[in-house]
């Protein structure tokens, strides 16, 4: 019998791995801010039309790229971040896989404009489902603008599943305030469809949880800090009081990226055990530091699910870190629970 295997072509590739890395809109913004931040940038604006459907931009003023690796970042597995093996035991970016950009183009319209710090003039690309249709130079400041259009253009099932603009920019909103809340020195700002959602000034942590949430946060927040040999935890826990029936003030950070866990979830609620109904969810910003080679943040595409060496002793730590800022603050149990 002949043989009947082959290669798949690139662009075929990079639309199975677009599968994975991009569900929606709100995927785009992620992969888009993280280079951002990767690339040093002081100031990052996200522009958000439709949803995200009709354009998802992001525009930054980091180190850019020169023309041929303008080129190179739409192809897959084509990183500046890591080179090797045993790179991926010590991440200091949020990207490294090389597989964002490559896997946008194969299934968006992209244009890019780029340019380095040394370089007179810049990069102008223009790439639709893998392929380059147009590329010349162009005058642009240093930094990247990265504009996608008609997500999911060649794959009519993902477009149609998309849900209504309103929910799609819900997504976005999601994902911005994780990046915006771990990276209070840079200078964020938020358009969607031509206004502006946030203004977000270069600050500290707790100044920009109040930006992103309003001034109310203020006199709500607990700090919570400690260092032990296996991780360094700080933050904020609002005050059990606060606590509400629904989610979205809860988030964990793992080596300045946002991750989720529902097991460390759950050491925190251990903590706040008889102090809030069984019902509620307290509120808290939590930034885990721990050393890179003991947490795995390579097992899914998207690394908000993460390994950490030892989980246990992370969900004892927390606990009990908690429970001592609460009783720090002479937080005591709410015996009557029909206030
Ligand atoms: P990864 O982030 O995993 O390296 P990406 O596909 O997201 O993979 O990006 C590929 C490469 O393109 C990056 O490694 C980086 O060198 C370059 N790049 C992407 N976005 C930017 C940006 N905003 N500024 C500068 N370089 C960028
Ligand atoms: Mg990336």
């Amino acid at each position: 019998m002949a043989d009947i295997i082959k290669l798949l072509p690139d662009h075929v590739a990079n639309q199975i791995a677009a599968g994975e890395v991009v569900q929606r809109p709100a995927s785009v913004v992620k992969e888009l801010l993280e280079n951002a931040i990767d690339a040093n940038a002081s100031l990052i604006k996200l522009i958000i039309k439709d949803g995200g459907k009709a354009l998802i931009q992001v525009v930054d003023n980091g180190k850019g790229m020169s023309e041929t690796d303008a080129r190179l970042s739409f192809e897959r597995h084509a990183t500046s971040k890591i080179s090797d093996a045993k790179d991926l035991f010590n991440l200091k970016t949020k990207g490294f896989r090389g597989e964002a950009l490559a896997s946008i183009a194969a299934i968006a319209h992209v244009d890019m404009q780029t340019k380095t710090e040394d370089s007179d003039v810049g990069t102008y690309l223009k790439i639709e489902g893998s392929q380059v249709v147009a590329q010349e130079p162009i005058a642009t400041p240093t930094g990247t603008s990265i504009a996608v259009k008609n997500l999911f253009f060649n794959i009519p099932a993902r477009r149609n599943f998309l849900k209504s603009n309103q929910v799609e920019l819900r997504h976005i909103t999601d994902e911005f305030h994780r990046v915006a809340l771990v990276h209070p020195s840079i200078e964020f700002h938020f358009y969607n469809n031509g206004s502006e959602v946030f203004n977000l000034p270069q600050v500290n942590h707790r100044q920009r949880i109040n930006h992103v949430f309003g001034s109310k946060m203020e006199n709500r927040l607990v700090p919570v800090n400690e260092e032990t040999e296996v991780v360094k935890i700080s933050g904020f826990i609002c005050k059990p009081e606060f606590a509400k029936k629904s989610r979205g003030e809860q988030f964990f950070f793992a080596n300045n990226r946002f991750i989720k866990s529902p097991y460390l979830h759950h050491s925190v609620i251990a903590a706040f055990e008889g102090l809030i109904k069984s019902d509620v969810y307290p509120g808290y910003f939590l930034y885990l530091d721990v050393d890179p080679s003991c947490i795995d943040i390579n097992i899914h595409p998207t690394k908000t699910e993460v390994k950490f060496d030892d989980e246990n002793t992370m969900y004892a730590i927390l606990r009990s870190t908690i429970k001592h800022s609460l009783g720090q603050f002479n937080i005591a149990p709410v015996l009557d629970f029909e206030h």
